[in-house]
């Protein structure tokens, strides 16, 4: 087995991923002033705590996963973000810290949102979407997260992988309906811009995917969903600019 001592390049390899864009830990203040609940190994902002709990619910082999949901002033192009806690990310994966970065407030084209805009369902599902990112890291090594940092980091078919892992763990995991409503909320709401929906339309499950997986678990949630993609489908008559 390598050590870590036998090469300086070697472990700047495996800090890289997380001094670079996506994957940067440098969370250098929390964004909101506000309370901060602990929950055992839970750290939650008042603010989502009721979302984070539900979502949380589906995740049962969390429990003892130590999750830190934070505030970061800028995540580039996302609203929330997943990684493991660089301090103990060698102390086995036992021991092993997760956050959930989210923006308060997030830019994308200009259009400024905030996390109020954002209908509790719609939080419900993104922060579903992370926890199965955590779930995805959870079975992996040390080392083999370093890996997925750096190409996550370079390489766009790897991104469409990692995410579609998540969206497909969540659903697994009973939150289908949830991740539908995050997916609607991205690819109908007229404030996001068209770049940022057609990079989410080209990483991530489409809804139709979503409802042939949610199909295949529960087949009345899949027709409850399956009127809303009719809806969905159809042009609005209005244009909303
Ligand atoms: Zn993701």
């Amino acid at each position: 087995m390598k050590t870590l001592k036998k090469s300086g390049f070697f472990v700047y390899l495996l800090i890289l991923p997380f001094l670079a864009g996506n994957w940067s830990c440098a969370a250098k203040k929390n964004y909101q002033e506000e309370k901060i609940v602990h929950q055992e190994n839970k750290i939650i902002p008042k603010a989502i705590l009721e979302e984070a709990t539900i979502a949380l619910s589906h995740y049962p082999e969390l429990k003892d996963v130590e999750i830190e949901f934070r505030y970061k002033s800028n995540i580039k192009n996302a609203f929330m973000q997943a990684q493991p806690k660089f301090s103990n990310l060698f102390k086995g994966k036992k021991n092993r810290g997760y956050y959930v970065f989210m923006s308060s407030k997030f830019l994308i084209e200009d259009e400024e949102f905030s996390m109020t805009d954002v209908p509790s369902e719609v939080l419900i599902g993104w922060l579903g979407h992370e926890l199965g990112h955590i779930k995805d890291y959870t079975d992996k090594s040390a080392l083999g997260l370093v890996i997925f940092g750096t190409r996550y980091i370079a390489s766009e078919k790897f991104i469409k992988k990692a995410e579609r892992t998540a969206d497909t763990n969540a659903i697994n995991q009973g939150m289908g309906n949830y991740i539908f409503a995050t997916k609607d909320f991205i690819l109908n709401h007229s404030g996001l811009s068209d770049s940022y929906k057609k990079r989410k339309a080209r990483l991530y499950l489409s809804p139709q995917e979503i409802l042939v997986m949610v199909n295949g678990l529960d087949e009345e949630l899949a027709a409850e969903l399956d009127e809303e993609l009719v809806e969905l489908e159809e042009e609005p008559e209005e244009g909303e600019s």
